[in-house]
């Protein structure tokens, strides 16, 4: 690939790092180009059949902390245990942390399935999150991070997957390239991330830009040795490793 290392090196070397979240017209073109860039390498991603909301709320709570193939094999083994949510309710709750042991912390996600289980059949009489669709975004984020674990990404992850709604997950990928190009002050945490990029991320560009910021984390901008040569976004990029060497 042609590097283009002059224009890189030149936009890198004069570009000041954000300190603070100004998104003026400046800031939002090269949001816009940025998410064309990925959207030319890697499409308009198709979003997935939409799975039953409480599967896939006790699924992302198997995910926290684990990577995927342990949260996969652990909600396998919930699955084979348990025949339906009223088992997983009425478990032992030592037992269940057995059972999801591979996915890690397994006793606190066992007592964050049971308790989110307990009340949403105590508040709906059944197993269902049906009602979250009628929820604006704002008020859907305030409802389920009121259960026991649920954080921001948690919540993003289901409302934006299972939901459909604009929001923005904001996992390792997402953070580590929104901070190398520069979209969010390099002092933001990962809650604060969410807010700020759902700000300026138009509605129906979100699950997209996402997706895409994930796959080119995966393939090119990984954490330790990123691939800047072969980076569609090496001449957008400001807060580039590269540039430290
Ligand atoms: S691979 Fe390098 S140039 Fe590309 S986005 Fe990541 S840090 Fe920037």
């Amino acid at each position: 690939m042609d590097f283009g290392s002059t224009e890189f090196l030149t936009v890198n070397r004069t570009s000041r790092i954000m300190t603070s979240f100004d998104p003026d017209a400046a800031y939002m073109d090269r949001l816009t180009t940025i998410m064309d860039r990925l959207k030319e390498e890697y499409g308009v991603p198709d979003r997935p059949d939409r799975d039953d909301p409480v599967d896939s709320l006790i699924t992302t709570i198997l995910s926290q902390n684990t990577n995927d193939t342990n949260r996969d094999r652990a909600k396998q083994q919930l699955d084979e245990t348990y025949g339906s949510y009223q088992e997983i309710l009425d478990a032992d709750t030592d037992e269940l942390a057995d059972v999801i042991r591979i996915a890690g912390l397994g006793p606190t996600k066992a007592e964050r399935i049971q308790t989110a289980l307990s009340r949403i059949k105590e508040e709906k009489g059944e197993f269902t999150l049906d009602h979250v669709n009628a929820m604006g975004k704002e008020e859907a984020k305030a409802y389920l991070q009121d259960f026991p674990g649920v954080g921001p990404k948690t919540a993003a992850v289901t409302l934006c997957f299972v939901f459909g709604m604009p929001v923005m997950p904001v996992d390792t990928h997402v953070y580590r390239l929104a901070q190398r190009l520069d979209l969010i002050p390099q002092d933001v945490g990962r809650s604060k991330a969410h807010e700020l990029l759902e700000s300026v991320v138009p509605d129906d560009r979100i699950y997209e830009f996402h997706i895409n910021l994930i796959k080119h984390g995966r393939a090119v901008c990984t954490a330790q040795n990123p691939s800047c040569q072969d980076s569609i976004l090496a001449r957008y990029c400001i807060n580039c490793p590269c540039q430290e060497e």
